[in-house]
């Protein structure tokens, strides 16, 4: 039964993806490689802006992402889908804004342990896509689309799974004070480790998750290396609790947070290593990004925006806008990018690449960066959707963003502004949103309030998959 449900779900799947990717430059580049390249995202959890060597960070050092930099192409307005972590990577996945799928909600701002909920099987993942067109599949790392048997990546894509399927602060044995957040020990989070749909340890040994992480990883490629791959590789940290392994702790100046982060980048080190001994390096399209910005309520604990303003859980700048890195040597044109992507833009962009096919059943949210990156154009995205739950809070048009609505991160009282005419401010002159301008800008926020409304016009909320809970409302 199970199995005829799920080849009669792959075959609709397959009627809903519709032709290739268009892009005219992208199929010759695609042609003009006999094969198909592989494709790595790395996407770290609560990364901020400021969090790199390569994005300023003065203390943090991470050698490998900033030759990756240096070598590719460093993104400064590249935006994740949300500033929390399930809608951001429901996103992700589907190259859909999370209002779309019902993976954001006005009710719970992730999925939790007890959850009912996941990313629905209407929709298709970037996965589904590729696998479809002869890729070998791999999430590795944190998932948090869904923890029951039906939302996990096995069920969604992926040909392999190993990795914790929601937040590392979760299951905690009892609630825990702040002080234990940040002075954390490993048996107070009975988070559990899987592979595949099984359960290998609980709790998840976090000192070795970032490690172990990076060795399946290796493991994936090595014993894939003759077909073509994708993997999503999504690390635990920096989200907290923060742990590293023994080699890294208490080496950063940066504290256990640069800890966590060197150790990251170490395991990117170790990745284009084993890319360049197999000789796939040439062949390999890596991804560096992150879920959403810093935890900023934990203090040093979290990381930092730089010059972003705020943090994880809101619609200000250091929220959604991550350090983020192309790389492809030989193929990406190196070079800093100040237009704005999006993780969002990662379906399609990896389509046109590989040759999976878009849905064309439904509205998708997501763009084609290939021209950027292989000519050096400039990025096809000019607005951007700021969502917190299922409202809209602000869009970005070119230099320009609107505030509609504003809310601080996590407090409890009410602090929710909405502002008429919105808030305004110029990204390009002030990426800190210190100066705002609305009154000097009326036909900005004019063409802003019209693209809302097209927006709106066709907008289908997907049901809240956030507030459903195992055995209650
Ligand atoms: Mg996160």
């Amino acid at each position: 039964m199970k199995n005829s449900d799920s080849s009669r779900r792959r075959f609709l799947k397959t009627l809903a993806l519709g032709s290739a990717a268009v892009s005219l430059s992208t199929l010759a580049r695609c042609c003009a490689t006999s094969a198909k390249p592989n494709i790595l995202i790395i996407f770290a959890d609560d990364l901020g802006f400021g969090d790199l060597g390569v994005f300023g960070h003065p203390t943090i050092a991470t050698p490998n992402l900033d030759r990756m930099a240096a070598e590719g192409q460093k993104w400064t307005s590249f935006y994740a889908a949300a500033s929390v972590c399930t809608p951001s990577r429901a996103g992700l996945m589907t190259g859909r804004l999370p209002v779309r799928s019902g993976m954001c909600s006005d009710k719970k701002r992730v999925l939790f342990p007890d959850s009912a909920g996941g990313l629905p099987q209407s929709e298709i993942t970037i996965a589904e896509a590729v696998r479809q067109v002869g890729y070998k599949t791999a999430c590795i790392g944190k998932w948090h689309l869904g923890h029951l048997p039906p939302y996990l990546p096995t069920n969604n894509g992926f040909d392999y799974y190993f990795g914790i399927p929601y937040s590392n602060d979760m299951d905690q044995i009892r609630r825990l004070s702040r002080e234990e957040h940040t002075h954390p020990k490993v048996e107070n989070y009975n988070v559990p480790l899987m592979r595949n749909e099984e359960i290998i340890e609980r709790p998840a040994d976090q000192n070795t998750i970032t490690k172990r992480y990076t060795e399946e990883t290796i493991k994936f490629i090595r014993e894939n290396k003759d077909h073509p791959w994708f993997i999503y590789l999504a690390h635990s940290m920096v989200h907290i609790p923060l742990f590293a392994s023994e080699k890294f702790r208490g080496k950063s100046p940066r504290g256990i947070f640069g800890d966590t982060v060197a150790e990251i980048d170490d395991g990117v080190g170790r990745i284009l290593e084993t890319l360049k001994s197999l000789h796939l390096d040439k062949n390999t399209m890596i991804v560096f990004t992150s879920d959403n910005g810093p935890w900023l309520p934990f203090r040093e604990h979290g990381g930092s925006a730089g010059l972003l303003r705020d943090g994880k859980g809101t619609t200000w700048e250091g929220g959604m806008r991550e350090p983020t890195i192309f790389y492809w040597p030989g193929k990406i044109k190196p070079m800093v990018v100040a237009g704005i992507g999006s993780t969002l833009d990662l379906f399609t962009t990896i389509a046109a690449l590989t040759g999976a096919k878009v849905p064309i059943d439904r509205i998708m949210d997501s763009m084609d960066l290939g021209p950027t990156l292989f000519e050096g154009k400039p990025s096809p995205r000019d607005v951007m959707f700021y969502y917190r739950g299922q409202q809209l809070f602000a869009v970005r048009k070119g230099a320009y963003k609107a505030h509609f609505v504003t809310m601080t991160a996590y407090q409890k009282d009410n602090n929710r502004r909405e502002h008429d005419p919105p808030l305004l401010f110029n990204l390009n002159h002030d990426p800190s949103e210190k100066y705002e301008i609305s009154a000097r800008h009326p036909e900005v926020i004019e063409e802003i309030r019209q693209i809302v409304k097209e927006h709106e016009l066709n907008l289908i909320r997907g049901e809240d998959q956030l507030a459903k809970r195992i055995n209650g409302d």
